[in-house]
């Protein structure tokens, strides 16, 4: 164990969907703490841009390759090629989300029920199924990170599907925890507040164009910032959380305890 209890030096770690926002944020946060890093998303131009910036920054080897989470073949082969590319993985964030339309429950369409939940959830099983293997062919453990939300502690009126896909985030994180913990492969969840990034903006703006009133306040008084995500995420793929497993950590200015 490194004299650094938050030090991820040494480690190979991937963050699944990383274009924008908190993604972003915490690769940028895992590179600054020493691992080596695939960054992965729908925007390539982009992405390698700024795996370049990253890696400049960090002094680490950051690469970008694309993915589709909702294509098992995709995340598949993004997975083979961060475990070659860094030889091994220990750490991996499946971050990939979207916010969805807001409707009444009465008014969702099945179809845009069955996209986010490719996305927000299949995507985040897809990655843990292909990450495991990677992780238990290295043979000493690692470190996953899912995005849940405050929506997957309590429900979310009008985003119903959002809600209940990071409950089922969730439930995903729990089970894997108890099936990888005999193998100190450990497997936890963030549960963020509202954070400032497109996804909350489409969701506001979603929810205000149906003529939904904004969710309750946050007693923090504010939304957080990308970044305010990162030291949790951090802290998490590192050996400072070694025994913590299983569990949704909320990050969320207090709204859950309100
Ligand atoms: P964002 O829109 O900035 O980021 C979403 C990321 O998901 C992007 O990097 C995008 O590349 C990726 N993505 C979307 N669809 C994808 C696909 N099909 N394949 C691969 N990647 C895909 O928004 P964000 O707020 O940073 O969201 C990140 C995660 O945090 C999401 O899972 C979201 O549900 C969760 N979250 C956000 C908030 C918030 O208030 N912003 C709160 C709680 C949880």
């Amino acid at each position: 164990m490194s004299d650094n209890l938050f030090s991820l030096q040494g480690r190979r770690a991937l963050v699944v969907g990383c274009d924008s926002g908190i993604g972003l944020a915490c690769a940028r946060a895992i590179a600054a703490a020493g691992a080596s890093l695939v960054m992965s998303g729908l925007d390539s131009e982009r992405g390698e841009a700024l795996a370049r910036e990253i890696a400049s920054d960090s002094g680490r080897s950051v690469h970008y390759r694309s993915v589709d989470v909702r294509e098992e073949k995709s995340v598949e082969t993004l997975v083979a090629a961060a475990a070659e590319m860094m030889g091994g993985l220990d750490i991996a964030m499946n971050n990939a989300g979207i916010p969805g339309p807001a409707a009444a429950i009465q008014d969702l369409k099945a179809a845009d029920f069955d996209n986010l939940f490719a996305i927000n959830v299949r995507g985040a099983w897809l990655g843990m199924k292909y990450q495991v293997p990677a992780m238990l062919a290295a043979g000493h453990g690692g470190s996953i990170v899912n995005l849940a939300s405050t929506a997957a502690l309590s429900g979310l009126a009008f985003v119903s599907a959002y809600s209940a896909s990071k409950h089922a985030v969730a439930g995903l994180t729990k089970s894997a925890a108890i099936e990888l913990a005999p193998h100190n492969i450990r497997v936890n969840a963030i549960a963020p507040g509202p954070v400032q990034t497109g996804l909350l903006h489409n969701m506001r703006v979603n929810r205000s164009q149906a003529g939904h009133a904004p969710p309750a306040s946050v007693p923090m008084g504010r939304v957080a910032q990308p970044e305010e995500m990162a030291g949790t995420v951090v802290w998490l793929a590192s050996q400072a959380s070694s025994f913590v497993t299983g569990s949704i950590i909320s990050v969320d200015g207090g709204v859950i305890a309100a």
